[in-house]
């Protein structure tokens, strides 16, 4: 699996700079089976892993972790769960984490959640408040699964060394360029970060932004405040004036206005889709340019858009490399 590091460049056949996608569950027999297609097309450009969002409150749990095992089962990418706190006793995000750990998932993204729309904002958040007790819960269930075992030392009889684990267990979060929409200021957003990466988080997912700045001054402030983790940025493709005004009501993060106007203003859904990502390409090589670790594109359950940026970054394998990996994949 590729390593995210701003020093990192993956190995193997791994595309030089990691890739990765994010998913959510389907909610229909036909969505599953388009979905299907959708990860065998992205596995094509050897992602890192490929992550799957979580419904608030645990609701899409075993649409979830469906995904996730096909994921798993059928391809040679690494599936990453997402997992909400929010609401949970103890007792159920232990359930939740061995559950998921059972079915052989090793990488998770540890999210607080929000509370249903309309739940009063102060009420009680369960027994997790925050994603940093959960990102300690994951390494925790995880550890209790596998306790060490020791094995003997070759050639020195009567001493004995800890096993290594066979695979450490990734744990993500999320971080927000431009602030979480409850955070005071972006100092806070950093020591969150901060408290996450002492909690045991080892990667750092952004919210999505749209100005490469944002994203890589919140990381400078992050390095001065002390966070070392690989901070990877999200970026979605979005190529519909309807999407990009629904995006910035549930992040209130507004899109510079000459990109919005220019989609609104297109009369053709080519020209539209080709505005969408001609303005993601750009940003996402302007984060390379600064030093991103790798790219995270929201695909929204579709390959074209997502793919096509990764194309005209130059970032897709080579086509001999992608055939060879059709053959050989489980
Ligand atoms: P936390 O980091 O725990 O905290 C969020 C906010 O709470 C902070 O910014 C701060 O305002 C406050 N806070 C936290 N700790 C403290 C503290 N110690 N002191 C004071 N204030 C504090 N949601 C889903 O339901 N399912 C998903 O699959 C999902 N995937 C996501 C993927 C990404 C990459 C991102 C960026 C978000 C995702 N979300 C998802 C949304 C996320 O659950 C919400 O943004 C939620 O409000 C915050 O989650 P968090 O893990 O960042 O929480």
């Amino acid at each position: 699996m590729a390593q995210h590091g701003n020093e990192t460049t993956g190995g193997g056949a791994r595309a030089a700079t990691p890739l990765s996608f994010e998913l959510f569950p389907p909610r229909t027999d036909a969505a599953a089976i388009a979905l299907g297609r959708t990860i065998d097309r992205l596995v094509d450009v050897d992602p890192a892993f490929i992550s799957v969002t979580f419904g608030a409150g645990g609701s899409s749990r075993d649409r979830s972790l469906t995904v996730l095992r096909y994921i798993l089962e059928q391809t040679d990418v690494e599936p990453m769960a997402h997992l909400t706190c929010v609401g949970s006793s103890h007792a159920e995000a232990n359930d939740l984490v061995r559950r998921f750990l059972d079915a052989g998932i090793r990488s998770f993204l540890a999210l607080r959640g929000d509370l249903p729309d309309g739940a009063d904002p102060d009420a009680p958040l369960g027994d997790l408040g925050t994603a940093a007790e959960l990102v300690q819960l994951i390494h925790r269930v995880q550890q209790e699964r596998e306790p060490f075992q020791e094995v003997e030392v070759p050639g020195n009889p009567g001493a004995s060394r800890i096993r290594e684990r066979a695979r450490d267990t990734r744990v993500a979060v999320a971080t927000f360029p431009n602030g979480h929409p409850r955070s005071r200021d972006l100092d806070q957003d950093v020591d969150i970060l901060l408290a996450k990466e002492a909690a045991g988080a080892n990667l750092a997912i952004t919210q999505l932004f749209w100005v490469a700045d944002d994203y890589l001054t919140f990381v400078e402030r992050a390095r001065t405040g002390g966070v070392t983790i690989p901070i990877l940025p999200g970026i979605m493709p979005t190529t519909s004036p309807a999407r990009l005004a629904r995006l910035t009501e549930l992040t209130g993060v507004q899109a510079p206005a000459e990109f919005a106007i220019a989609l609104e203003i297109e009369p053709d859904a080519t020209g539209r889709t080709d505005i969408g990502i001609a303005f993601a390409t750009d940003l996402a090589a302007e984060v390379l340019a600064g030093g991103a670790p790798g790219l995270h594109l929201y695909t929204y359950n579709r390959h074209e858009a997502v793919l096509d940026v990764v194309d005209r970054l130059g970032l897709a394998p080579n086509p001999q490399t992608t055939n060879e990996r059709n053959v050989t994949r489980r």
